[in-house]
């Protein structure tokens, strides 16, 4: 064999170790970029850094916990499903066990968890928070869920908690501004609409929620689907996950909003933690501002609809959406620092 064969060889393999070697430290590298699953994955533990916590296994190559004294983030390989300080969250693709630690897609890092754990690093204007709509679901000829033993009606109940929640807001210095205010149809694209003639800083979408197992019981709160991913109801990507929408702009913020106002529900009531997901609700996907639609409550549940009947039920759901606008502005005033 020609020594300059011997050479190439040689140095081919010099560069073949190299890059094994290389590939070996890249865990402790940080937040490089992987194709997996035709998606772009990064380290779960490249979010401990910028939001100062501390990555450990709570079952190796499968649950990783990132920590400090007051946060808990909790990841799963194979699962779309965390926890953050006990409370149900949905990311837009599983979790994913390689190179002996946990990834998560860049999306959801980006978009959904670093904006949650520190607000501070969002990019960008911070968003205001004077103008407030609230928008009850359904109304006039659709009755939205229904309990026809308990004779209640969601359009009915949104709405009174709407009202109720607005008294509330005014209060607290907002201008709050009701997408309807009786018992009327309006159209589900024209709420966005409505949010941009006022100038909106702030949606709040109410709902109630009915299904066919009347044992189901508890709260969700939604926010917009990212770019790019998929909604959590879906198991396969649809041809719309690639569709940006208005409301994308301001994805980081859903996040936080999000994250705040489930928070505040969850806890507020003792509730069964449905979690926060993603939908393309009509009414998120054209917001000019960060926005959520609340489901409140089963319906279809008898006992839980009873309460939901209560006035002094919704009068409590409205103090704890407030408190939850509260949480959010808080996270704006972090921000601001
Ligand atoms: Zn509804």
């Amino acid at each position: 064999m020609p020594a300059a064969t011997l050479r190439h060889l040689f140095g081919r393999v010099v560069v073949g170790c190299l890059l094994a070697l290389a590939s070996l430290l890249a865990p402790v590298a940080g937040a490089q970029v992987e194709r997996l699953f035709d998606t772009d994955y990064v380290r779960a533990d490249s979010l401990a850094a910028p939001a100062g916590l501390t990555a450990a296994w709570t079952e190796p190559q499968k649950k990783l916990r990132l920590y400090d004294k007051d946060t808990r983030l909790e990841l799963e390989a194979d699962s779309r499903d965390c926890r953050l300080d006990g409370l149900r969250l949905f990311l837009g693709e599983p979790a994913v066990a390689h190179r002996r630690t946990i990834y998560v897609s860049r999306i959801d890092r980006d978009r959904f968890l670093l904006p949650i754990l520190n607000p501070r690093g969002i990019p960008g204007v911070v968003p205001q928070l004077r103008t407030i709509v609230i928008d009850p679901g359904h109304g006039g000829k659709d009755d939205g869920a229904t309990n026809a033993k308990l004779r209640l009606r969601e359009k009915a109940m949104a709405l009174d908690v709407a009202l109720r929640l607005e008294k509330l807001l005014k209060k607290a210095g907002y201008q709050v501004v009701l997408t309807r205010r009786k018992d009327t149809f309006v159209p589900l694209p024209l709420r966005p609409v409505h949010a941009k003639k006022v100038k909106a800083d702030l949606f709040i979408s109410i709902h109630f929620n009915a299904i066919e197992n009347k044992a189901v019981t508890g709260i969700e709160t939604y926010i917009l689907t990212p770019q790019h991913q998929r909604s959590t109801s879906s198991d396969k990507r649809q041809p719309d996950d690639r569709i940006k929408q208005a409301g994308n702009d301001r994805d980081a913020w859903n996040a936080v909003l999000g994250f705040r106002m489930h928070r505040s529900l969850v806890r507020s009531f003792q509730a069964f933690d449905r979690g926060l997901k993603r939908a393309r609700f009509a009414v998120l996907r054209d917001l000019p501002c960060p926005g959520i639609l609340i489901e409140g409550g089963y319906l279809s549940n008898d006992v839980e609809a009873r309460k939901i009947g209560t006035p002094e039920w919704r009068q409590k759901l409205a103090q704890t959406i407030a408190a939850g606008v509260t949480e959010y502005r808080a996270a704006l005033n972090e921000a601001r620092r």
